[in-house]
């Protein structure tokens, strides 16, 4: 089995899109799980203020995609505080991140090439400098046009005017797909598909499937798992289209807590049995494939491999249904490349609009590896405590340093997570913090 993607066959007069065109699709989504929240929408004013106007001592621990907006949230805030100053401590350990050089040489337009913001990060084939060299993406590189936040950022680090191209994602530009004995090749361009044998058992089960999960946009509703009597891409529809009622949203909130109720420990596989076994009737016959069991194992093989004809589902077959119904309501079908050669150049933008012309900003970082985190105090006098061991010349020092901030960010993947804050808990209560065998600090309200 395999599935090859032929970039060169691809037209070159593929109209291309700007940053504003996409955000504009993508701007007033909202997740199932919180259908009354448009975020992109959300994110048009600062998230907040503080209570008093005064200085506030505020850390970011990890300067990742999520620290660096945290960031960029909170210099906003700092450019609306009437009087008072925001002092930011970004916290990272990353040897490689951009944010280290960005405070040690200069503080705006660093070359970043090389450098990583956490998950996002590239490797190159040759030298920079050298014609032809490559750069392959190794964390983040496509984006869904759905994605209207990320796409709201990127209208602020590069501008609603730049251009940028559409992901070669499998499907998207010419594609070969070999199972067993066959061979398929298909595109799809402008909303429509060509398939060099229309007939394909693999274009047949990929259309049933998607229409025994996602239904149709016609009536009637035809999906073998509908949302509260829809069609789950009806409901996909409704969470985009920015006049769909409140209402309407607190309706589709429900019904879809019903769906995970009912649906979550249904795995993508069954659900895929389910739907082949009922239009096994309709399924072409296979050469060699007598039995309309092995029929059935044949097409769930089948789509295992194809899915959706961007690459297939086999390896994720054990998720569970919700996960998959997440997937086809959040229709990632859509997806682009940032205009750059490398995407951390996104969020050295997004510290450059951070800090520019900001007096009442000031970040400071700290390369270091936060270890705990907890609270001190009581009432107004709460505060957030940070220890970290110090990194110098790459190597962790060997004591722990104190910090004391207002508030703390904590904007790292939650099994990093869990190991700084899970020995202080999360409660404002009396607590042991114990340092391995060798010391204990006891926390009083
Ligand atoms: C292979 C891969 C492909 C992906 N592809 C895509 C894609 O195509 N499109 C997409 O939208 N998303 C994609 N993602 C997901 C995306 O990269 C992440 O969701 C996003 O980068 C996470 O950002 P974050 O800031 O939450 O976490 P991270 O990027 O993990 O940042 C956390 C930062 O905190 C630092 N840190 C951690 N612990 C500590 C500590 N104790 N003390 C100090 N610093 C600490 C880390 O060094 C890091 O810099 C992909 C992820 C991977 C791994």
């Amino acid at each position: 089995m395999s599935i090859t993607v032929i970039t060169r066959m691809s037209d070159s007069d593929e109209k291309p899109y700007t940053i504003g065109e996409i955000f504009s699709i993508g701007k007033n989504y909202r997740h199932p799980d919180s259908a009354l929240v448009s975020y992109p929408n959300a994110a048009k004013n600062t998230l907040g203020s503080f209570p008093k106007n005064k200085d506030y001592k505020i850390a970011i621990i990890g300067a990742g995609a999520s620290g660096i907006t945290s960031l960029y949230e909170l210099s906003r805030i700092a450019r609306n505080q009437n009087s008072g100053k925001i002092n930011v401590t970004l916290y990272e350990s990353d040897y490689n991140n951009f944010i280290k050089l960005k405070n040690s040489i200069s503080p705006f337009s660093l070359d970043v090439y090389g450098k990583r913001a956490g998950r996002v990060f590239a490797a190159r084939s040759r030298e920079r400098e050298e014609k032809d060299h490559s750069v392959y993406e190794i964390g983040a590189m496509r984006f869904p046009e759905i994605a209207g936040l990320t796409w709201h950022y990127a209208s602020i680090a590069f501008g609603d005017d730049k251009s940028v191209e559409i992901f070669p994602n499998p499907g998207k530009v010419p594609t070969e797909f070999v199972f067993g004995d066959r061979v398929d090749r298909y595109v799809y361009k402008n909303g429509t598909e060509y398939w060099l044998d229309s007939n394909s058992p693999t274009k047949v089960i990929k259309d049933i499937i998607k229409e025994g999960l996602a239904g149709t946009e016609k009536e009637p509703n035809i999906s073998l798992y509908p949302i509260g009597c829809k069609d789950p891409i009806k409901i996909s529809n409704e969470l985009k289209n920015k006049d769909t009622t409140k209402v309407r949203l607190k309706e589709i909130q429900q019904q879809w807590k019903n769906f995970v109720n009912a649906y979550d420990s249904i795995t993508l596989e069954s659900a895929v049995r389910r739907i082949v076994k009922e239009k096994v009737k309709c399924l072409p016959q296979i050469v060699g494939v007598e039995k309309e069991e092995d029929k059935i194992n044949y097409y769930i093989e089948l789509f295992g491999c194809f899915g959706f004809g961007t690459g297939g589902f086999k390896s994720i077959f054990n998720i569970s249904l919700i996960e998959m119904m997440r997937l086809i309501l959040w229709d990632y079908s859509n997806e682009y490349l940032l205009p750059v050669e490398e995407n951390v150049q996104f969020f050295s933008n997004l510290y450059d609009k951070a800090c520019k012309d900001n007096s009442k900003f000031v970040v400071n970082v700290e390369y270091a590896r936060v270890c705990d985190v907890c609270h001190s105090g009581s009432g107004d006098g709460v505060k957030a405590i940070v220890f970290d061991y110090k990194i110098k010349d790459g190597k962790e020092e060997n004591c722990i340093t104190r910090g004391e901030y207002d508030f703390a960010i904590l904007a790292i993947p939650p099994k990093q997570l869990s190991a700084v804050v899970s020995r202080a808990g999360f409660n404002n209560t009396e607590r042991n913090i114990k340092f391995g065998i060798m010391l204990v600090i006891t926390i009083k309200q």
